[in-house]
């Protein structure tokens, strides 16, 4: 990488790797190469806040918008001590390429801030929202740019942002964040639909497999909003999620886990999966080696390496977390014949579902709960069919593939717009 070096760091040399493959394969135009490789627009902001003992600590936070040649720039905000300019970059691009593959009227925007959510109060976490959303004002609307939640953030810091930018302009604008409490204009089905979206292209994976849900094992990396949903969700549609994890480390059973009864033990109540007493303590390496149908990476970036790639166990990886999978164990997992579910296929239920909600806050029209399941579900089934008829005939795999259809949507909606001035 010859220029902005303050973008290098792995998780985005990860992304422009990807899109350089893809890039390549599909002959894209070289300006456009150079073009869409980098964001578009980057902000960097000190979010300084008074701490409860009267201290001021300033934090730093981002928002970085990858492209809006197909229109708003969409995607989350991240609070977590790792958070960089160049990770917040990498989500940006994989967010414009899971907006198009998806087929979402968006383009890509990350936005975050280093920060470990959990040691504040939150009093300092209102206070550490609101700042940071008068910072990153100038950027963002219901017509520009609209952040949703991410690792380390949930309803509640949607509903402050959106209160935040609402008394700047002087009246209540739902639509310039997505994700929100329902009182304020959030959606049904929101919360669960990353979890849900992940169920469905499972279920697509396991028929094009030919391998019944019933017969189906699953082990589960991360227990936050994307892991527990598609713990329960699969567990309601039969399979038996054998393991999952948290940060610090995880359970087994190979019966099975009572997924609603570690549910009640554990979410909200301070206890470690392990204290939940309901199956044996495994390490989050022992889980990604588990030998099982379905293995669902739903944390951080870069979990399967080149290190332990050679080592997994499963037949579908089912990528719940965004950039889970580096570039070398991307070919181990291709030689040792897993069917990988890439990121932007796999866990765009959540960006589709905000679409829902972005759309219904336009209207001021509110759906049921069934027709936002039923639609959740034909988005993602068909662009799971799109993405493997086109790596079946064009003999790619479906990351790459995945890659492709999004990258030509916004290949084409560049050279039709043109260059401007
Ligand atoms: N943070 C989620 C993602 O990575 C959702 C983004 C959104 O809803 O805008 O896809």
């Amino acid at each position: 990488m010859s220029s902005l070096h303050e973008l290098d760091t792995p998780t985005f040399r990860l992304a422009v790797a990807q899109f350089d493959e893809a890039a390549e394969l599909m002959g894209l135009d070289s300006n456009l190469r150079e073009r869409l490789k980098f964001p578009q627009r980057s902000l960097v902001v000190s979010v300084p806040i008074r701490m409860d003992d009267n201290r001021v600590e300033v934090y730093t936070g981002y928002r970085v918008q990858h492209d809006s040649s197909r229109g708003p720039s969409k995607g989350g905000i991240r609070y977590h001590p790792d958070v960089n300019l160049g990770e917040v970059a990498a989500l940006a691009m994989w967010m414009t390429w899971k907006c198009a593959l998806a087929d979402l009227p968006y383009g890509g925007a990350k936005g975050g801030v280093a920060v470990a959510p959990k040691q504040l109060s939150r009093g300092e976490l209102q206070r550490l929202t609101r700042r940071y959303a008068a910072e990153i004002f100038p950027l963002i609307g219901p017509e520009k740019d609209v952040p949703a939640p991410d690792v380390g953030t949930d309803a509640q810091v949607m509903a402050w942002i959106m209160d935040t930018y609402s008394q700047q302009v002087g009246y209540a604008v739902p639509g310039v964040v997505t994700g929100k409490p329902l009182s304020i204009g959030g959606s049904l089905g929101r919360e669960e639909a990353t979890g849900r979206g992940v169920v469905c292209v499972i279920q697509e994976a396991l028929k094009h497999l030919r391998i019944e849900m019933g017969h189906t094992t699953v082990a589960i990396q991360g227990f936050g909003n994307v892991g527990s949903h598609t713990a329960r969700i699969m567990y309601e549609s039969g399979a038996k999620v054998v393991a999952v994890s948290d940060v610090e480390g995880g359970i087994y059973h190979a019966g099975g886990l009572d997924i609603p009864t570690l549910l009640a033990k554990y979410k909200g109540t301070g206890q470690t999966l392990a204290d939940t007493k309901l199956g044996d303590c495994i390490t989050n390496d022992e889980l990604l080696q588990l030998n099982c149908t379905v293995l669902v990476p739903a944390a951080l970036s870069e979990q399967i390496t080149d290190r332990n790639a050679p080592k997994l166990n499963c037949r579908v990886l089912a990528e719940g977390a965004n950039g889970p999978t580096t570039m070398g164990a991307d070919r181990i997992l291709q030689d040792k014949g897993i069917f990988v579910i890439p990121d932007i296929l796999a866990n765009s239920g959540g960006v589709i579902v905000s679409y829902f909600e972005w759309v219904q806050d336009a209207q001021r029209f509110f759906w049921k709960a069934t027709d936002i399941q039923e639609r959740l579900n034909d988005l993602m089934t068909s662009a799971f069919q799109r993405t493997l008829q086109f790596a079946t005939t064009k003999r790619a795999t479906m990351r790459i593939a995945a890659l492709m259809i999004g990258i030509d949507k916004v290949a084409k909606a560049h050279l039709h717009r043109g260059l401007y001035p």
